[in-house]
This record gives C-alpha cells, sequence and structure tokens, in this order.
C-alpha cells in the first residue's frame, strides 16, 4: 500500500472515548449534563478563577501514526500557572448529575484527556518543565457544589501515556485510511444505478450537489416518484468521493422509512460501491431483553461490555458494508455486548448513518460521539422534513405533572434517609402546586411569558434527591418509575435553561391535578443549531409546501436554497375533484353527515380499494354509522385508537390488489394511515378528504398563532392552515405511488373554493374539478 499523505484531523475526545473505556454500562441514568448547559457551566466556573487561570485554551499536535500524519486537536477548559513556583496545572471541568460522592474522580477517561492536554501542551513550550498536573474539576448540576482533585505527573509520564495512546487508535485509524481509498475508488467509478434519470429527479440531484459544495441547506419540495432517496444520497456519496464531506447522516421521521434508504446502498453496491452503511434503531426496539434496564445487575451485556466492544466493532466493521439491525443484534449476541452502545461506536467508522431525527437533534440522545467535537463536515439528508417541526418541538417542550410525582411519593414507603429525602422534595412540590390551585380559583389555566422559578428550584432539589437515591436503590422495585421521573424532572431543567423568548409557559389546571409545562413556540432556532451541526443539509418531503414557510419554520435563512419540482407522473392519471358545497366547520358538521355520505358513494363508483379521512374520531364514527346502515352491502374497515403494529399490518393487508369487490376504510387525518403507507398499484384507488386538516383549535396552537402575529408572520396560517394543509396533501399522495398507479382525490370542503387554498395547491393538482352541489 501507497504511504498515505493526507493530514488527518483527530479529536483528543474522539481518541480517549474509544481507547479508554473499561468496565460496564452501569449509568442507570444520564449521569452528564447536556453540553450546551456544560458550556454555562464552564464559564460560570472560570469566571471565578483569578488571572493565573487561562481558560478555553486551543491545543493542536501535528504528529504522525505509523505513517499517518495527524493533526490532534483539543482544549484545555482552562491552564493554571502558579504565580510563586511557575507551576503547571491543566484543569478539565466536567458536569454531572450524580452526587458528587459518587464521582470516581480516577475516571479514566476524564483523567486521559487531562493527560493529553498536558503532553500537547508541554509541546508548545520552549522549556517544559519537569512536571504538570491534571486536575478534575466536577459540579454538581442541581446543587452548584464543585469537587476537585489533582495529580503531578513527570514529563516522562506523561509522554508514554501519550504515545501509548497512539499506538492503540493506530490500529484504528490505519484500518479507517486503508477502507477509504477502498471507498473512494469505487466512488470514482460509480454511475447512477439507472439507465436514465426519473423527471425531477436530475434537478433534485444537481440541487443537492451544488448545495453540498456551497455548505448550504436546501428545502426541496419533491413530490413522489422522484427518487428523493437516490437524488440525494447519490450527490452526496460522490462529493463524499471528492473529500467535500465526513460522514453522511440520512435522517427519518419513522423506522419505516429506513429501509428506503438501505434499499438505495444496496442498489448502488450492486453497481459496484463499497459504502460502510449503519442502520440505528432506537435503544429499546434493538434491546435484546425483554426488560431494557441498563445496568450491570440486570443485563448480561451491560456487564462488562466496554472490555470486550471494540473487538465486537472491529468484527461487524471488518466484515459487513451495510449493518442492519439484524447484524447488529448477531454480533452483539457474538461478544455479548449492548447492541445499542455497539451500534453507535460502529457509526464512527461508518460513510453513512441511517438514524431517527432525535440522533441529531434530541437534547439528550444526539449522538455526542459525533456532535460533541468541533468537526462540521457531515452532511444531513432529512426525509420526510415537514415532520420535523412538530418532532422538535416535542423534544424541547417539557412538563411535569402533580398527580407523576404523588403516584411516586406515595409509592416510596422506604424508612431511610436518602428514601426520606426524596419524599420530602416531591412533598414540598405537592404542596406548592396545590396552593396554586387555590390561587387560581375557578380559572383552568395560566399562560406566563416567564417560567415559574419557584417551581423550578424545587425540581432541582426533587431532582438532586431523585438521584442520589437512584444511585443507592439500584435493585429497589420503584428504581424503574423514578429513573423515569428523574427524566422527566432534569428534561424540565434542561428545557428551563433553554427557555427564551420564543417559549411560554402553561400552568394548567385538572380537577386536582395540576400541569406545568414549558411550551416550545417556535423551534425554528433549535434546528438551526441542530443542523448547524453539519457543514450542509437536504431537506426533502413531497409536502414541503409552501416552500418559504418551511423554510423559515426549518432553521433556515434567506441564504439557503429552495426548490420545488413537479410531479413526474401523468397528470391524467389523478381524477381530482373537490366538492365545494359542504362546510365541516365545527357548527356546520351535524348538516354535513348526510352529503358526504353521499359524497363517498358517489366517489366509489369504481370498483377498488378507498380511504376517507376525517378531521376527528368522532366526525368518522358518525359519518360511518350512516354510511354501513344506508349502505350496508359495502365492505367497510374503520380505524382505531388503539391499533397495535399487529393491527395497522391487518388493516393494510386487507387492501389487496386482488379484492373483488370495493373496500372502503375510515380512517383519521393526520393518523397512522395517512402518511407513510406505501399501497402501490391497485391496492389503494382513491382517497376522500373530509375537511382541509386544521388541527382542533386549541390553547397550544392559540399560543402559536398569536406568538407568530406578534413577529408579523401569518400566525394563523403557521399555527392551523399551513400544518392542515400538509396532512390533507400527505393523505392525497397515499393514491399514486408508481408511474403506472391511477385513481381519484376527493376534497370535501367549502373552503377548498377559496384563493387562499387554491394558492396551496401543488402545481399538479391545478386540473381540479368543482362540484357545488
Ligand atoms: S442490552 Fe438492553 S438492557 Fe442491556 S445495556 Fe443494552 S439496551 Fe440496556
Amino acid at each position: 500500500m501507497e504511504p498515505i499523505q493526507e493530514l488527518i484531523k483527530l479529536s483528543v475526545h474522539k481518541i480517549i472515548d474509544f481507547i479508554l473505556r473499561t468496565g460496564s454500562i452501569d449509568s442507570s441514568f444520564y449521569d452528564a449534563a447536556p453540553m450546551y448547559m456544560g458550556a454555562a457551566i464552564h464559564r460560570k466556573i472560570q469566571k471565578d478563577m483569578d488571572d493565573s487561570y487561562k481558560k478555553e485554551i486551543s491545543l493542536k499536535l501535528e504528529t504522525a501514526i505509523g505513517n499517518i500524519p495527524v493533526e490532534i486537536r483539543g482544549r484545555a477548559d482552562g491552564i493554571i500557572t502558579d504565580p510563586m513556583s511557575g507551576a503547571i496545572t491543566i484543569d478539565e471541568i466536567k458536569t454531572t448529575t450524580l452526587p458528587l460522592d459518587y464521582i470516581y474522580a480516577q475516571h479514566a477517561q476524564h483523567l486521559g484527556q487531562g493527560k493529553c492536554y498536558a503532553y500537547m501542551y508541554m509541546q508548545t513550550l520552549e522549556n517544559p518543565p519537569e512536571t504538570i498536573g491534571v486536575q478534575l474539576t466536577y459540579f454538581q448540576l442541581e446543587t452548584e457544589e464543585i469537587r476537585r482533585h489533582h495529580w503531578t505527573f513527570t514529563n516522562i509520564e506523561i509522554e508514554a501515556f501519550f504515545t501509548d495512546l497512539l499506538r492503540q487508535y493506530g490500529v484504528w485509524l490505519r484500518l479507517e485510511q486503508e477502507w477509504k481509498i477502498t471507498r473512494n475508488n469505487s466512488i470514482a467509478s460509480l454511475t447512477f444505478p439507472f439507465p436514465s434519470y426519473r423527471k425531477g429527479q436530475r434537478e433534485l440531484a444537481v440541487a443537492a450537489y451544488r448545495t453540498i459544495s456551497a455548505g448550504k441547506k436546501l428545502y426541496a419540495c419533491a413530490p413522489t416518484g422522484i427518487g428523493k432517496t437516490l437524488s440525494s444520497l447519490f450527490p452526496a456519496i460522490k462529493a463524499m468521493g471528492e473529500g467535500k464531506t465526513a460522514p453522511l447522516f440520512y435522517l427519518t421521521a419513522k423506522t419505516v422509512t429506513r429501509t428506503v434508504a438501505e434499499e438505495a446502498l444496496k442498489l448502488m453496491a450492486e453497481s459496484g460501491l463499497r459504502f460502510k452503511t449503519i442502520i440505528l434503531r432506537a435503544k429499546e426496539k434493538i434491546c435484546i431483553n425483554t426488560e431494557c434496564v441498563c445496568a450491570s445487575n440486570h443485563c448480561a451485556n451491560a456487564k462488562g461490555h466496554y472490555d470486550r466492544v471494540n473487538a465486537a466493532v472491529l468484527d461487524v466493521i471488518e466484515n459487513n458494508d451495510i449493518i442492519t439491525p439484524a447484524e447488529t443484534t448477531f454480533y452483539a449476541r457474538k461478544h455479548q455486548v449492548c447492541p445499542h452502545e455497539m451500534a453507535l461506536d460502529a457509526a464512527l467508522w461508518c460513510d453513512l448513518i441511517v438514524g431517527d431525527y432525535n440522533h441529531v437533534f434530541h437534547p439528550d440522545a444526539y449522538l455526542h460521539r459525533f456532535f460533541n467535537n468541533e468537526e462540521r463536515d457531515y452532511i444531513f439528508l432529512i426525509d420526510e422534513a415537514h415532520n420535523l417541526t412538530d418532532r422538535v418541538r416535542d423534544m424541547y417542550s417539557a412538563e411535569i405533572s402533580k398527580n407523576a410525582l404523588s403516584q411516586v411519593r406515595n409509592a416510596l414507603k422506604d424508612k431511610d434517609s436518602v428514601s426520606k429525602n426524596l419524599r420530602k422534595n416531591l412533598r414540598l412540590i405537592n404542596t406548592y402546586l396545590s396552593d396554586l390551585r387555590k390561587e387560581h380559583g375557578e380559572q383552568r389555566n395560566h399562560v406566563s411569558p416567564e417560567p415559574d422559578m419557584v417551581f423550578l428550584a424545587f425540581i432541582k432539589m426533587a431532582a438532586a434527591a431523585a438521584s442520589e437515591w437512584l444511585v443507592l436503590k439500584k435493585a429497589h422495585e420503584l428504581h424503574n418509575k423514578i429513573v423515569e421521573l428523574y427524566f422527566e424532572m432534569s428534561s424540565f431543567i434542561m428545557v428551563a435553561e433553554l427557555y427564551d423568548a420564543h417559549y411560554t409557559s402553561i400552568t394548567e389546571f385538572y380537577g386536582h391535578d395540576v400541569k406545568i409545562t414549558l411550551f416550545c413556540l417556535n423551534p425554528s432556532k433549535i434546528i438551526a443549531n441542530g443542523l448547524a451541526r453539519a457543514k450542509s443539509a437536504i431537506l426533502f418531503s413531497a409536502t414541503l409546501t409552501p416552500l418559504p414557510y418551511y423554510r423559515d419554520i426549518l432553521g433556515g435563512t434567506d441564504e439557503d436554497f429552495m426548490v420545488s419540482l413537479p410531479s413526474p407522473f401523468d397528470p391524467g392519471r389523478l381524477q381530482l375533484v373537490s366538492h365545494c358545497g359542504i362546510s365541516t366547520k365545527y357548527r356546520d358538521r351535524e348538516s354535513s353527515y348526510a352529503p358526504i355520505v353521499q359524497t363517498i358513494y358517489q366517489s366509489i363508483a369504481n370498483q377498488g380499494n378507498y380511504l376517507v379521512f376525517f378531521p376527528s374520531y368522532e366526525y368518522m364514527h358518525k359519518v360511518y354509522e350512516i354510511f354501513t346502515a344506508k349502505y350496508p352491502e359495502i365492505n367497510t374497515l374503520l380505524q382505531t385508537t388503539d391499533m397495535s403494529e399487529d393491527d395497522r399490518a391487518g388493516f393494510l393487508t386487507r387492501f389487496d390488489s386482488s379484492n373483488l369487490s370495493t373496500l372502503v376504510g375510515f380512517t383519521v387525518l393526520g393518523g397512522i394511515f395517512s402518511e407513510g403507507i406505501d399501497l402501490k398499484g391497485d391496492r389503494l384507488i382513491g382517497a376522500i378528504i373530509v375537511g382541509v386538516g386544521i388541527p382542533k383549535i386549541s390553547l397550544r396552537h392559540d399560543l402559536i398563532r398569536d406568538y407568530f402575529n406578534k413577529q408579523n408572520r401569518q400566525g394563523y396560517d403557521y399555527a392551523y392552515v399551513f400544518p392542515g394543509m400538509n396532512k390533507v396533501l400527505q393523505a392525497a399522495g397515499r393514491v399514486i405511488r408508481t408511474e403506472t398507479d391511477a385513481g381519484i382525490v376527493v376534497l370535501i370542503d367549502s373552503r377548498y373554493a377559496t384563493a387562499q387554498y387554491k394558492g396551496l395547491f401543488p402545481e399538479h393538482w391545478k386540473c381540479m374539478q368543482t362540484v357545488w352541489s
């Protein structure tokens, strides 16, 4: 093999985290503060130091591992030079939610990080001292207590440590570099895996490539049939072959859509592409135990996991190009490690990570391994991006209810001091919320632009008490319940830290219960921050319309690109009818049932399978009763509120192209059958959509409306009309899935005749026929 000339950039974190881990997965709950909180706490600690403390010192070292030139970067939180003796100490600050008595100061990774910075700093000095100090500063998040641990090392000890660390990492680095040559050679000769592009596909691929090259974001409205996955993956892979990007992330809202990316990769692999890809699953879904309790006394795979995991990762990486969840499970069992953690480690050596929005945007579950350093060469390909706003809003809103706290308090009977302390703190919250209830009399809710700081202080104390309890009571029967409660409280604390003008605080009173919610009104800034973890992002969906709204709400700026592509399908294969003589507004519903039944009957004139979508279960049931009574000979299916995955699959199985009679499925708009289902050919020949999809008027939607109105944006449209119309477009999109499909889409609502709604129709809906009767 030729010597590798390219300078490889590495971070101290990346090397340390991978090489120095040992022992078991034993944090039954999360023990480190999220990164953005960590940064604020660092600043707080650093501010209190005197002039001998130099903060946030960037360090860089150029060296070689074997024949591979590397540049190692890191940033010491502080470097202290004693004004009297001149002694140097590297300070490494760690924030934790664990009580400080349970922190092991010798934590190998933290100390190793400090030692690396010590070595790197020594290299910058003309006359390095004989010895250097390393200090670990631990900050307890809830109590704000600080504890420091100090070591002194000789120059020789520090150098020996660093050299040995690089020797161990060299095995992995060589593997990675050899793989890059194989991969890039295969990319160079890769051609588009079809003889020709579909209509719109080439435009999307070109726009994606230009966006990646320019380091921007692209918001693409690309109708079904264009082949969005391939059109975004292919140029991104080509860009990687040209050295324009580090790993790619293909992010989806649902597990099922990840298989589309897997299929696209397999297709390109058949054309000779070598590309390490991993398909991630949520921890609970990939866990090999019936109960997902990540502690060494509950899970054999958790016990000693870190002692075995690197061998497992090497095995899975060396033997697979595409690592599906099945492969992950197989290798995890073979090496007796946790499949979830092993997959996340394996991802570090992959070219493409296929995962959930959570893996980039979630405040806790984002991939720390990738995004806790300064590398920004990633590309995000975000599928079905219209879902991202609500998902991120949920991730960054938090709520605590009095009843949930009381249940735990009442169940916890133990008399020891740690349990008593937790109970006492939960009681304080209970009393506070009961007083609040009395104070607000008959009021059903109270909205405030500011969070309740007294309540927050109580929650912080209770979270500290819960974390202490959890450390000591790992085998307690209430352990899982208190882990859950602890997560709720720490999520609340985390959101309170982020709370700004884009939030509002809601207190709701239901009988004896009181719920306090920190509600994210506008998640666009949070989305923008998440997208900033990458160099470039392509956000695409068949229903990203109106595009300027989506660019705004999905963290874009005027500098980012937008593209709207026409449908590749023959418009003549879709019959579009809007019945504008029927009002489905709440006040008119009673009188709409009979005409809707009649319209459904007229619309299903051709024998085949149809779906009817309603704005609510209640509305659906009313129409269903009348329809089935009037037309008992027609086969019908009804969506129910609590359908399991098996029920859902069973429902869809009934949509068979060989059905000899008509079948009508009654479903709810925005539910499990209106998005993400692919009933090709004659499995579905029609969709009838009742209403314009606007969400039910609610306090939260009204708050969103008011917030955007204050921002001089169209509040009602942002809160109600655009999200509603998106559901309509998604439901209508179930009918034509391939170029040979044909069918009918019927819209029922008088508002479809208005200029406002007509303006939201996609280009290929222009031939809509309007019926007034
Ligand atoms: S196998 Fe399951 S329970 Fe065990 S550590 Fe992994 S996710 Fe947790």
